[in-house]
């Protein structure tokens, strides 16, 4: 296929190019003419070509509750939404939601989705529908070690079905002990030993809020109190969020733990990160729309951590396009450092293709257009007037009007998604099941 612009991530961009495409990896890629075209049809014409997004963080199960806590703060938030999932919505909800969320990706020009959710049947279901490339962490809770054998117990047999299911190569599985605030100590240890044991990845949400960091610093604060009511056991710790799962051995984990969120760092949780290897899913938008604050630009600066962008759930951020996270990203990080050399556009792009890659540990097959690697690609029209001049196709991905949906969403060298329209499953017949579904959850909202 060819294109006006092809970002391979990896190399500068090349201008008119091409990518050849070969047994769903890639062949070559090149200016046009200088190599063959396996899609002579496939001209995308005034377009830029890059490697498809990486959204190191979602929860796709969580779809149909967009809009449902708009101005709550983190932790009544949490509640709203745990109520919904435990009391109101059904276990076909829970997959219309995964189909839902990875129809609003493909149109987003996002082929990879690393997704925490407690129904992780529902969102690898959606993953083996849709095509996306993915990784389902499949959540697990217990805030008191009394919860322990029951929540490993019902976690086991949760990995067993995943593993049963997945489709191998495309979709892998690991574990997501929730946050501090849901999961006890014993807990967490018991899940790093069952990750080692199944060779599975974990992910923790950490240092997401002030709340937060008051109740493992000092043992207060609001989620101190909601837990004293509950009677849960807790402790000040003394410490920040990052060092106290360092301090319960979860660091040891390296490049096989993601840590989701990070707002809340120093230069020590920075440096233990950095020396663990551990994975960062940046979640920008759901950082500040729940109020919780902003990553910190010397941590986004940082060449040793490895970083990448998530949208986290619609719930808490209302969409799922990474390429707006990296325009919302852009201009905060500009306005609060009060400089323009905070972060560019081309620096941005890296992080959502290659740097997801690295950050979920996927760099050798996804990431970047190199020979060798999947067919991940994705493509963005820039045929309107708004994109009039284009001297730089980064920059008028990050800072331009938001394009459209995807031109093009390719995963493996098949084609999911072209012009918007999704390819791999009924869009308009799964509207009207998510509308349906969805004003039964608004009537009991
Ligand atoms: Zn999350």
């Amino acid at each position: 296929m060819k294109a006006r612009w092809v970002l391979p991530i990896s190399a500068p961009p090349i201008s008119p190019g091409a990518v050849l495409v070969a047994d769903g990896r890639i062949a070559a890629v090149g200016p046009v003419g200088a190599i063959e075209s396996s899609h002579p049809s496939l001209d995308l014409g005034n377009a830029v070509l890059l490697p498809g997004l990486v959204n190191v963080h979602s929860h796709l199960e969580c779809s149909l509750l967009r809009g449902f806590g708009d101005d709550l703060e983190l932790f009544p938030w949490v509640r709203r939404l745990t109520a919904l999932k435990y009391t109101v919505m059904e276990p076909a909800d829970f997959e219309v939601a995964s189909l839902l969320g990875a129809a609003e990706l493909l149109r987003a020009g996002v082929t990879c989705t690393a997704d925490c959710s407690d129904n992780g049947l529902a969102v690898l279901r959606g993953l083996a529908v849709s095509g996306l490339r993915g990784r389902v962490y499949q959540e697990v809770f217990g805030p008191s070690a009394a919860d322990v054998p029951a929540s490993l117990a019902g976690l086991a047999a949760k990995l067993d079905l995943l593993q049963t299911e997945r489709p191998a190569g495309r979709v892998d599985v690991g574990i997501s002990p929730h946050a501090p605030y849901t999961v006890c100590a014993e807990l967490f240890g018991a899940c790093a030993e069952l990750g080692r044991a199944r060779g599975m990845p974990l992910a923790v949400h950490i240092a997401e809020s002030p709340a937060e960091v008051s109740l493992i610093r000092d043992g207060a604060g609001p989620i101190a109190e909601a837990m004293a009511a509950r009677e849960l056991p807790w402790s000040a710790r003394g410490t920040s969020p990052v060092r106290y799962l360092r301090d319960l051995g979860l660091l040891d984990l390296a490049e096989t733990l993601q840590l989701i969120h990070c707002v809340h760092i120093d230069d020590d949780d920075v440096d233990a990160m950095a020396a663990a290897r551990v994975g960062i899913a940046h979640c920008p938008r759901s950082n500040a729309k729940l109020g919780n604050g902003v990553f910190p630009a010397a941590a986004l600066a940082d060449a040793r951590l490895r970083l990448g962008i998530g949208t986290d759930s619609s719930a808490s951020n209302n969409a799922l396009s990474v390429l707006e996270e990296l325009r919302f990203t852009a201009l905060l990080q500009r306005a609060v450092e009060r400089t323009p050399h905070a972060s560019s556009a081309a620096a941005l792009l890296e992080l959502a293709t290659l740097g997801g890659a690295r950050c979920l540990g996927l760099e050798s097959a996804i990431g970047s257009i190199d020979p060798g690697k999947q067919a991940d690609l994705a493509a963005f029209s820039l045929d309107g007037p708004e994109h009039v001049p284009c001297p730089d196709p980064a920059g008028a991905l990050v800072f331009g009007p938001a394009p459209g949906p995807a031109a093009l969403t390719m995963v493996g060298g098949r084609v999911l998604c072209r012009d918007g329209r999704v390819a791999s499953f009924d869009i308009p017949a799964l509207l009207d099941d998510a509308r349906a579904r969805a004003a039964r959850l608004i009537a009991r909202f």
